[in-house]
């Protein structure tokens, strides 16, 4: 299975991810968490996608595809995978369709711009290992720390609420096009976000026939 996850940012495509990947037994890629280890780890990519995601701008086309093809390349993608966050613009899904990655399917979550913005503000994030949660909606078992490796949870700089509006204006103008993009080639599924995550994972396996 070979899956894009669209959406708007905190449209829940991290947390529906690491359910997926656990049941389908495949990776999820995300280049957003892999951007946030090279800036925290200060290598060249890193240094150069900082500003941009601090402002809640796309990081330029030709250093995501870069990142994920050499991602792509690593074995454990070899029986599938689950892209989270990519691609978020035409030219990142031309790049990935001329690289002979077929895409199954991409299935975008739908949720509107109002619910986003309420949500992002609840939202933390494990700086060490990616993992993502929420105050009310998804809890840890223990507050203010990571589930999976115990790190101190964050707010990530870029969901506060006016960097929230402008990656929500970013989506609709630069990664919104990619459902048309999809829905030309057959692969497009929506799914309406649900009050709860594991009722939109229910719509999400529904739509998938898993
Ligand atoms: P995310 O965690 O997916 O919301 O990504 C956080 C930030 O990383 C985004 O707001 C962008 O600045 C950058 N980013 C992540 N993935 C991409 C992508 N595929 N194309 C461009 N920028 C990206």
């Amino acid at each position: 299975m070979k899956l894009v996850l669209l959406g708007a940012p905190g449209a829940g495509k991290g947390t529906q991810a690491e359910i997926l990947c656990k049941k389908l037994d495949i990776p999820t890629i995300s280049t957003g968490n892999i951007l946030r280890a090279a800036v925290k780890n200060g290598t060249p990519v890193g240094l150069k996608a900082k500003e941009y995601m601090e402002s809640g701008a796309l990081v330029p086309d030709e250093v995501i595809i870069g990142i994920l093809k050499e991602r792509l390349e690593e074995p454990d993608c070899a029986k599938g995978f689950i892209l989270d966050g990519v691609p978020r613009t035409i030219p990142q899904a031309e790049a990935i369709e001329a690289g002979g990655i077929g895409i199954d399917c991409a299935l975008s979550i739908e949720v509107e711009d109002s619910v986003i913005v309420e949500r992002m503000s609840g939202r933390r994030t494990c700086p060490d290992c990616g993992s993502s949660f929420h105050v009310v909606s998804n809890p840890p078992k223990q507050e203010g720390k990571c589930d999976n490796c115990g790190a101190a949870l964050t707010v990530r700089k870029d969901d506060a609420p006016e960097t929230v509006r402008q990656r929500l204006a970013t989506y609709h103008a630069e990664t919104e096009p990619l459902k048309a993009f999809y829905e030309a080639r057959g692969k497009l599924k929506t799914v309406d976000n649900q009050p709860t995550i594991e009722a939109t994972t229910a719509e999400i396996e529904k739509a998938l026939g898993l």
